[in-house]
């Protein structure tokens, strides 16, 4: 009798053994492995004063540093965690970093804005309201201090977005519409509810300052910032035409290589210490 038990025996733990290899080496497997052992980072791209070239704040955009030299791009591992089930502990987690983060760099500047990037699934409920609330009281850090960006293809998947971009807003939280005009959502919710910046997508950006602007939509989606008395960040600029453009239409902020990459904490710490440094020279 008992060599039937120790065959079996034998045969769930070779099975659940086998089952533990798959899961490490499948990529989805890899991801969640790292965000448990918190081994993704932030990096933060400065986000700029068009006319001062001043830093107002940056964006946190999360990076996953799989193995040794290999960074794996968020386009490819935010839909794997979106679709398994990994977005909330990678928003919280993010959240969690940026907070760390936030201490040094408010030392430098206290008027600094951080924004975070928002998935549809984290709209579809007020969690993340309750643990962005827990984790700014545990850090003593103030809501206007961390700005929340949302797609609006957020606005499409959750019912439910509306009320929580209200209740972010209401809770001293700066919302920005991430890669404006690119969803497919129409525009009647920039009527239905509040934000507070529109972020020009970096395609649209991509064709001003060049011959090929008289095409372009781009001063018609700016037109729509203005009507509606909404700031604007230009996304991706890249060149100083393009920034000489967005100031004579009226576009207060950009973000984009020009001004700086995105950047491990202590770089961007850096780039706000020369900046601190250039503007005291002047
Ligand atoms: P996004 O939120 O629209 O972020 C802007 C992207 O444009 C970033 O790509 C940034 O590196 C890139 N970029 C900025 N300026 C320039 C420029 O001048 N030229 C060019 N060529 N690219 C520029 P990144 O870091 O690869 O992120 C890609 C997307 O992944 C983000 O687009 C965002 O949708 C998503 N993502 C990043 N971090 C997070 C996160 O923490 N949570 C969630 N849910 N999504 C994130
Ligand atoms: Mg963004
Ligand atoms: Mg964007
Ligand atoms: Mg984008």
């Amino acid at each position: 009798i008992w060599l039937p038990v120790g065959v079996v025996l034998g045969l769930a733990i070779a099975a659940g053994l086998l089952m533990y290899i798959r899961s490490r080496s499948s990529l989805v497997g890899q991801l969640r492995y790292a965000i448990r052992r918190r081994q993704l980072q932030v990096h933060y791209q400065p986000i700029v004063d068009l006319a001062t070239r001043r830093c107002i704040g940056a964006e946190a955009l999360v990076r996953w540093p799989q193995a040794r030299d290999v960074m794996v791009r968020p386009d490819v591992f935010v839909p794997l965690a979106e679709d398994n089930q990994l977005i909330q502990p990678l928003t919280d987690l993010v959240l969690d970093l940026v907070c760390k983060d936030m201490a040094t760099l408010l030392q430098l500047r206290s008027d600094l804005y951080v924004s975070i990037n928002l998935a549809a699934i984290d709209l579809s409920t007020d969690r993340f309201c309750a643990v962005l609330k827990r984790t700014l009281a545990a850090c003593s850090i103030e809501p206007q201090r961390i700005a929340i960006e949302a797609t609006e293809r957020g606005f499409m998947h959750a019912q439910t977005a509306v009320g929580i971009i209200q209740q972010l807003r209401q809770m001293g939280h700066r919302v920005l519409i991430d890669d404006f005009g690119t969803g497919y959502s129409g525009l009647s919710y920039l009527q239905t509810f509040q934000v507070d910046v529109l972020k020009i997508d970096k395609s649209f950006i991509d064709t001003v300052g060049t011959e090929a602007a008289t095409a372009s939509v781009a001063p018609h989606i700016v037109e729509i910032g203005h009507s509606l008395h909404l700031k604007m960040i230009a996304e991706g600029v890249e060149s100083e035409a393009q920034a000489a453009w967005l100031v004579a239409h009226g576009v207060q902020s950009g973000q984009g290589w020009l001004f700086g990459k995105p950047m491990p904490a202590q770089a961007f710490l850096d780039y706000l210490n020369n900046e601190r440094q250039r503007t005291r020279h002047v």
